[in-house]
């Protein structure tokens, strides 16, 4: 009987009941273990779900994307724009978010005594972050670049955080298929198409869940976060208000004033059809925050609501979801300052250029999965002589926060691809069609 309904009115649907959820069941001081024991394995079920198909599917697709664009120079050509955009976008991304940090001075206004009630929630909450967060920080700046060379393919498959490797080798291979006879890489190709086909056909079946799914994360996230201690989750989150209100302000004016600007100026889609057209993508971006979960469905979009070939977006978007983070760059700008201002240190200009160089270093580094941002962080703070323990101080919003960076993330790799494909000349003007395109299927 849901069948009707369109896919992102289930999802809000999921996500505003699994709010009201979770708040009931704070409110009424109902233990938070059935939740957690019977509504959070659906939403991990679900998540799960989609990242067992993530990497298979940038595998598959970016192989068979950069073999079918047939040949080298046409590979230089969308590869170049494509890169470029992506730089270009991200440098933006970052100085937008230094610009409205000094403007607005958020860390100014942090009080003491949260400051330190922050530093103690650090010390107990945040264990194994603060871990992997030294473990980073004595790393060079230049460790990302490193990184993006795996020692062991199946490894880096294995491991979720290495998906910029598996990138790596898919364009390799790609390229190398490219270069050997015709014949011999047909079969191939063939077979990396047919995963392809299959895996986006597993899709759809694993969409017919999302709207349970998001209910259960948005529940279970609720009660964990407020479970214990609703007062001080509050409070934290008031205090820290002026801070998230300006990663905020500057994530929507990514999305309004740069996206649309650049829809404008290279393709002949309007903003308000290619947003509509992305929501189902956007709503389980805020949902699972993770581009690389949401990769499947960002690419099904971009293709039958928008109509951009397959040649492109298995191309741009899997490479997109991997090094192209513009939410989480504005917001790494934004918090290291931040951070700087909240423990009374001022930034030079040339510190607040390493930001730039950094934060795009760290953007690229970053796993398109939850608290990714937060964890190069350091790399950032490092370069400018902030500790890196001053994460505690914003890990409070950041569950939150990631869920925002990542719809803008996803808005992002979204807008450059229909981007590159009009400049390709394969876009028409208008959606495609004003459906729901995993309906008719699921
Ligand atoms: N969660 C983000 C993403 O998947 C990365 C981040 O933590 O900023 O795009």
């Amino acid at each position: 009987m849901f069948k009707k309904i369109p896919l992102h009115t289930q999802i809000i649907a999921g996500l505003v009941l699994g709010l009201i959820f979770g708040l009931v069941i704070i409110q009424f001081g109902i233990s938070p273990e059935f939740t957690v024991n019977y509504i959070k394995p659906i939403g991990t079920i679900f998540i799960n779900a989609l990242k067992m198909i993530a990497v298979p599917l940038v595998l598959a697709s970016l192989i068979v994307g950069v073999a079918n664009l047939g040949d080298i120079s046409k590979l230089s050509r969308i590869g170049g724009k494509t890169i470029l955009a992506y730089l270009v976008t991200t440098v933006i991304a970052i100085t937008l978010g230094l610009l409205l940090v000094n403007v607005f001075e958020p860390g100014e206004q942090l009080p003491q005594d949260t400051r330190d009630k922050l530093m103690a929630q650090f010390d107990s909450q945040a264990g194994s972050k603060a871990a992997t967060a030294s473990a980073i920080k004595d790393q060079g700046p230049l460790q990302p670049l490193v990184d993006i060379v795996p020692e062991n393919l199946i490894a880096a498959a294995a491991d979720n955080g290495s998906m910029l490797q598996v990138v790596f080798f898919a364009i390799i291979a790609g390229i190398a298929l490219l270069q050997i006879p015709k014949d011999k890489a047909k079969t191939f190709t063939d077979f990396f198409d047919a995963l392809n086909d299959v895996i986006i056909k597993i899709v759809e079946y694993i969409m017919m869940i999302a709207p349970y799914g998001v209910f259960a994360l948005m529940a279970s996230l609720i009660v964990e976060i407020a479970g214990d201690n609703p007062d001080s989750a509050v409070e934290l989150l008031l205090a820290l208000l002026k801070y998230t209100m300006v990663v905020m302000g500057g994530l929507l004016l990514i999305i309004v004033g740069v996206y649309s600007t650049m829809l404008k100026a290279f393709t002949k889609i309007s903003f308000r059809d290619f947003i509509k057209a992305l929501r189902p993508a956007m709503l389980l971006g805020f949902s699972t925050s993770s581009s690389s979960a949401t990769l499947p469905v960002t690419m099904k979009l971009v293709e039958e609501e928008l109509g951009v070939s397959e040649e492109v977006s298995s191309f741009v978007l899997p490479l997109g979801a991997t090094i192209n983070m513009n939410g989480t760059s504005l917001y790494q700008a934004v918090a290291a300052v931040f951070i700087a201002q909240a423990l009374g240190m001022d930034l030079t200009l040339s510190q607040q250029l390493t930001i730039v160089l950094t934060a795009t270093l760290a953007a690229i580094g970053s796993a398109g999965v939850p608290g990714a941002g937060l964890i190069m962080l350091i790399i950032v703070l490092e370069a400018i002589g902030v500790p890196g323990a001053g994460v505690a101080l914003i890990i409070a919003p950041d569950r939150i926060l990631d869920m925002f960076r990542t719809v803008v993330n996803i808005t992002g790799d979204a807008a450059v691809c229909v981007t590159v494909a009009s400049t390709e000349g394969e876009l028409p003007a208008g959606l495609i069609r004003d459906s729901n395109p995993f309906t008719p299927n699921v």
